[in-house]
């Protein structure tokens, strides 16, 4: 079995943003935008799906409109199934990648095609691919995070809510798994898994700051509360869990467990729906960089912030931030993300 990072292929240094700051926007100003939004979306006969890390209120305006408010696969099912010939993807550009891959008919908008995430920009298809190369012995399992060329290298997607039982049939099978890319949830995966799993070596800037030291002292002031961790988090504050799960999981979680207080060890955006689902529950976000908590440090995504109200409009009103995947791309991507959509109807 390895564990070990993959020998270091070609990496880039990730340039994390700064949390885009958007004007203030009243009451009145923001109905008076929604409105707009909602009459363009009318007229382009467009859906909104929206992630749960997103802001709040395009949270609310999906819902309000007939949208979703899902993870990533649920954005994407939602999409496929829905009649609109315009999907409005409020997230991270792979999501927005994987909604075109599985509807290449319809259009797909993003409010900034600049949103990513850390785990895909850390993974580039050219050195993903001669990794791949290096290692033809092993089956290829990407995250739902990743770039549309880097899936049409790839034998299977996961999402972290289906990825234990994927590799747990792909272990029964005899497999040796390449994970990619991040090492964090391929850990936890192999650990409660067994699989023999050689890993890339990418984190999400968000999770990977959550702290064992600092969730131990908060656990000791809030000795009832339940921990909910989502798995791209480090060993050590994942091994406190009391659930470990996909956002899906985690919000069950605060509906079903009889606790009053849950520390959360997520982006804080999935607040929203937390409270809409379980309003008499408290939540309290786990600590990150402890003392030396930074702008990039705040359990919240620095890409999903670049998703409002405002930019929304825009791209409404010009038609821009289009989503286009080359089409032997989108062939090729489609098969991974076909084969878990297959084994999920299958169980
Ligand atoms: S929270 Fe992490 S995994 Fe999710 S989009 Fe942001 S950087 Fe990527």
């Amino acid at each position: 079995m390895s564990a070990d990072p993959a020998k270091k292929p070609d990496i880039p240094v990730i340039q994390v943003p700064r949390h885009p700051q958007w004007p203030h926007l009243d009451a009145r100003e923001k109905a008076a935008l929604k409105d707009r939004i909602r009459a363009m979306m009318r007229e382009r006969n467009a859906v909104l799906v929206a992630h749960y890390y997103v802001d709040a209120d395009l949270q609310a305006l999906a819902e309000e409109t007939g949208g979703c408010v899902a993870d990533s696969l649920e954005m994407a099912r939602f999409g496929a199934a829905s009649e609109a010939d315009t999907l409005l993807v409020c997230g991270v550009r792979f999501m927005g990648e994987t909604a075109k891959i599985l509807n290449p008919e319809k259009t797909v908008l993003m409010p900034d095609l600049a949103a990513t995430c850390s785990l895909d920009e850390g993974c580039p298809a050219g050195p993903f691919s001669d990794f791949c190369d290096q290692h033809p012995d092993r089956t290829v399992v990407v995250y739902a995070n990743t770039s549309a060329e880097v899936k049409a290298r790839a034998d299977w997607m996961v999402t972290s809510g289906i990825a234990l039982d994927i590799v747990r049939h792909l272990h029964a099978r005899g497999e040796k798994i390449l994970w990619a890319p991040d090492k964090h949830l391929g850990h936890y995966v192999q650990r409660m898994t067994g699989a023999d799993m050689l890993m890339w070596d990418g984190a999400c800037v968000v999770h990977e700051e959550f702290k064992g030291f600092a969730l131990e002292r908060l656990r000791r002031l809030h000795p009832d509360a339940a921990v909910l961790v989502h798995p791209e988090s480090p060993d050590e504050v994942v091994d406190q869990a009391d659930v470990v799960g996909s956002t899906t999981a985690l919000i069950q979680a605060v509906q079903q467990m009889p606790n009053e207080e849950f520390i959360v060890a997520t982006d804080d955006g999935i607040f929203w729906k937390m409270q809409q689902m379980a309003p008499n529950k408290r939540l309290i976000s786990a600590p990150t960089a402890g003392e030396g908590a930074t702008c990039e440090s705040c359990a919240h995504c620095p890409w999903m912030a670049m998703n409002a109200l405002q930019n929304l409009e825009q791209v409404l009103r010009e038609g821009h931030n289009e989503i286009h995947i080359e089409e032997s791309v989108r062939q090729r991507a489609v098969g991974a993300i076909q084969r878990m959509l297959d084994f999920a109807a299958s169980r």
